[in-house]
């Protein structure tokens, strides 16, 4: 992994759709690329990790000048990755935000954000949502081998939870053949860890990634490889059937254990 500092001049993207799933209309990566190197993701196909070195600074000019939003930290890069200890941009961006009176929703798989509760606790409106894709540590030593393990993020929810921070679990992306049956455990273990919504989303492939994931696939599910070319088909997302299966089973566990499946 090689570490890059590097000036960018611009920081704050705005999202231009509706954004159903985070509820964002802002969002920052304070990290271009990602240390975790989660065998789904595009972020981790680069081996050089760049940090957003004026960051804060950016920040500082271009939040006034936009209206109040929820702004998504970590929306493509996680914005905890192990690099984090070290610069700590996130939490000096959390910072700026709060002083400008912004809300934020945070994405990450990293225990690290439990650092910045004392930041977390002081702002207006805060979500924090924990990645966990599956429970099974078999499963995330293939697909998240750098990301500390369920049952770790797990804990991590409780305590921002305890701490009164809105904390979700998002279930993204969901591995089709590989965790539906753990998704009934995945709400209930949520429920029971004070998770206040769940977020999921099937799993996309797209352009170089497809071939990359679907090699993951032929070294440790071979069997499952003739179920992912009837699923896909040629394009980059699941069947409409299995979309709409999705749907229904998530609505009906999450209904059937009392936590919203978004974020109201
Ligand atoms: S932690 Fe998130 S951003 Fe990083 S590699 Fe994994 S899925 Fe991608």
């Amino acid at each position: 992994m090689m570490y890059k500092c590097a000036h960018y001049p611009s920081l704050l993207h705005t999202i231009t759709t509706k954004d159903h799933l985070f509820s964002g209309k802002y969002t920052i990566d304070p990290y271009q690329n990602c240390e975790f190197g989660c065998r789904y993701c595009d972020s981790a196909q680069d081996a050089t990790i760049y940090i957003k070195i004026n960051a804060v600074e950016q920040l500082q000019q271009e939040l006034p000048m936009k209206k109040k939003g929820m702004i998504i930290i970590g929306s493509v890069h996680d914005p905890y990755q192990p690099i984090e200890q070290s610069y700590q941009l996130t939490r000096s961006l959390l910072k700026s935000i709060a002083e400008q009176g912004f809300s934020c929703h945070i994405l990450t798989k990293s225990s690290l954000v439990l650092r910045d509760i004392d930041v977390l606790s002081n702002m207006k409106t805060c979500l924090v949502t924990i990645s966990i894709p599956s429970l099974n540590e078999s499963t995330t030593n293939i697909f998240e081998k750098r990301v500390p393990p369920p049952s770790e993020r797990l804990k991590v929810v409780q305590q921002l939870s305890n701490s009164g921070i809105t904390t979700g679990v998002a279930i993204i992306p969901v591995l089709p053949f590989i965790v539906e049956n753990e998704l009934e455990e995945a709400v209930k273990i949520a429920k029971d860890h004070n998770a206040h919504y769940i977020l999921y989303k099937h799993l996309e492939l797209r352009g170089d990634q497809k071939a990359r994931y679907l090699e993951v696939i032929k070294t440790y599910f071979p069997l499952l490889l003739q179920h992912y070319e009837q699923l896909y088909n040629n394009k980059h997302m699941p069947n409409e059937e299995y979309l709409q299966n999705l749907k229904d089973t998530m609505a009906s566990y999450c209904k059937h254990y009392s936590i919203p499946n978004k974020i109201e």
